[in-house]
């Protein structure tokens, strides 16, 4: 009892692309020698990886084989997990407050409840930001969870089985699907889409033409997709989806969303059954502010180099809740540290460090973004990206199967930080004998 009174209590918010690795590291390390008391709160009881949620979507993913319960990891990593959704901060008592957890039906699960800390990291992540666009809450679908992609995913199997069992012709909207933002989360959903569909129509919804009656559009504000990357990777982009057959409507400015479309600034209407917003990055409402910490209008939580909060030094934020300068962006004229899954790696890496420092009493490194380009999967049919670094001097644009497999890597590093080299081996190992038995796309 005195001991555990005694050990430092570090407290992870958020166990996602860069919590969930922070608490392992943490646990397999502090927590595992006694040093200190690691405990990870989130909402979920189950972790995904965040880019992983348009295969959730679109149905190509085996959710078992990619899935982490967090009871099971906090037990084999030595770290303590918690369910619940944080709802308030006090810096004063240095405690979280975390709402009850109910279960499907609306039942309790735990109460409303509180936890202190010595050290709080949050790692909350963000949400899609719809700039209080009409219609969008109402009409349309986002991808920020799980749960999201699952509802996206059962609408757009039930959209083909109901068109398939209709007598009458399909409406002008029925199984049209826009997805609003051509950043990676909009184009990656779109390409992927276009494979799933066809292939959910050929396990016998024979009476649906997928060529005719199937049209994905994407539609984005600035005038050409992948807005944030290099010119000539948005070229080569549009063409790859042009030949595809998604269309794209570039310097469109969503107006409104309604029931069976979407109206743009320009009065055009494009009828749509489905209508996915990914568009726009911000983090949680209850973040504003919170506790007197420093955020933007965005509600991210304005850190110090060191990552540390710029008004409070036992509180450290990472990811995509996280304002964190990047001197170099832009080309010197400096921005923050985008909101991607390779910045909430190198961060969860860098504050693991600097906790075990701060618990020996050694003065705290400052972090840097370590930019090594974007990449974005366009299902099987291609991925395209651009590398950065010193060696190749600047930016280089890459296409096909070695962008595949720097794409692929990028999420084995995430499974390598959870569960060590010999499981992923082992793992990537039985994945690939057990491809060829399997289909592609799931029904669930
Ligand atoms: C569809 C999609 C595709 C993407 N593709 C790419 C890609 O290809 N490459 C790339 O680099 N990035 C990609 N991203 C962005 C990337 O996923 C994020 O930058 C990354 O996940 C951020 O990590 P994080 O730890 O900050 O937050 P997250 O991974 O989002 O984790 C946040 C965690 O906090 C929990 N949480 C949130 N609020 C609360 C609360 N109040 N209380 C308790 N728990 C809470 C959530 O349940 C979640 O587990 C994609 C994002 C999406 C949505």
């Amino acid at each position: 009892m005195s001991d555990t009174a005694s050990r430092h209590r570090v407290l992870i918010v958020g166990g996602g692309a860069g919590g969930l690795e922070l608490a392992t590291g943490l646990g397999d390390t502090l927590g595992k020698r006694g040093t200190a008391e690691i405990t990870l709160i989130d909402q979920n009881r189950t972790h995904v990886w965040k880019p992983k949620l348009h295969e959730i979507a679109s149905g190509s993913m085996d959710m078992s084989a990619h899935e982490v319960d967090y009871l099971a990891q906090a037990h084999w990593h030595h770290f303590r997990f918690r369910i619940g959704e944080m709802t308030a901060l006090d810096r004063e008592r240095r405690e979280v407050r975390v709402a009850p957890y109910l279960d499907d039906e609306g039942r309790e699960v735990t109460p409303d409840r509180v936890f202190g800390y010595d050290t709080l990291v949050l790692a909350l992540g963000s949400l899609s930001n719809d700039f209080g666009t009409p219609g969008v809450a109402a009409h349309a679908l986002k991808l920020e969870s799980k749960a999201d992609a699952q509802r996206f995913h059962a609408r757009m199997v039930n959209a083909c089985i109901h068109a398939h069992a209709q007598t009458t012709p399909l409406r002008p909207e029925q199984l049209h699907v826009a997805i609003i933002g051509a950043g990676a989360t909009g184009v990656e959903l779109a390409a992927e889409l276009h494979r799933t569909t066809r292939e959910v129509v050929a396990f016998g919804l024979d009476r649906v033409d997928a060529d005719k009656d199937i049209q994905v559009s994407l539609i984005e504000a600035a005038d050409r997709v992948l807005p944030a990357l290099p010119p000539r990777l948005s070229e080569a982009t549009q063409e790859l989806l042009r030949k595809l057959g998604v269309v794209v409507h570039t310097s469109a400015k969503v107006a409104e969303v309604r029931p069976a479309g979407v109206r743009l600034e320009d009065g055009r209407t494009l009828p749509a059954e489905l209508v996915v917003w990914a568009a726009g990055v911000k983090a949680a409402d209850f973040l504003k502010d919170i506790a007197g910490l420093e955020t933007l209008r965005s509600n991210q939580i304005v850190v110090r180099p060191t990552l540390q909060t710029t008004r409070d030094e036992n509180i450290f934020a990472i990811g995509d809740c996280a304002a964190c300068a990047w001197p170099e962006a832009n080309g010197g004229k400096g921005g923050l540290v985008p909101p991607r899954a390779q910045a909430a790696h190198q961060q969860a890496s860098h504050v693991a460090a600097q906790i075990r420092r701060r618990l020996t009493g050694k003065p705290l490194k400052d972090y840097r973004y370590r930019d090594f380009g974007s990449l974005v999967s366009l299902g099987e049919f291609s991925t395209v990206g651009n590398m950065m670094g010193g060696l190749i001097g600047g930016s280089l644009m890459i296409e096909g199967a070695f962008a595949r497999v720097m794409y692929v890597s990028l999420y084995k590093m995430h499974e390598l930080a959870l569960h060590g080299f010999l499981k992923v081996a082992l793992d990537t190992l039985a994945r690939l004998i057990t491809r060829r038995t399997e289909p592609h796309v799931k029904l669930h």
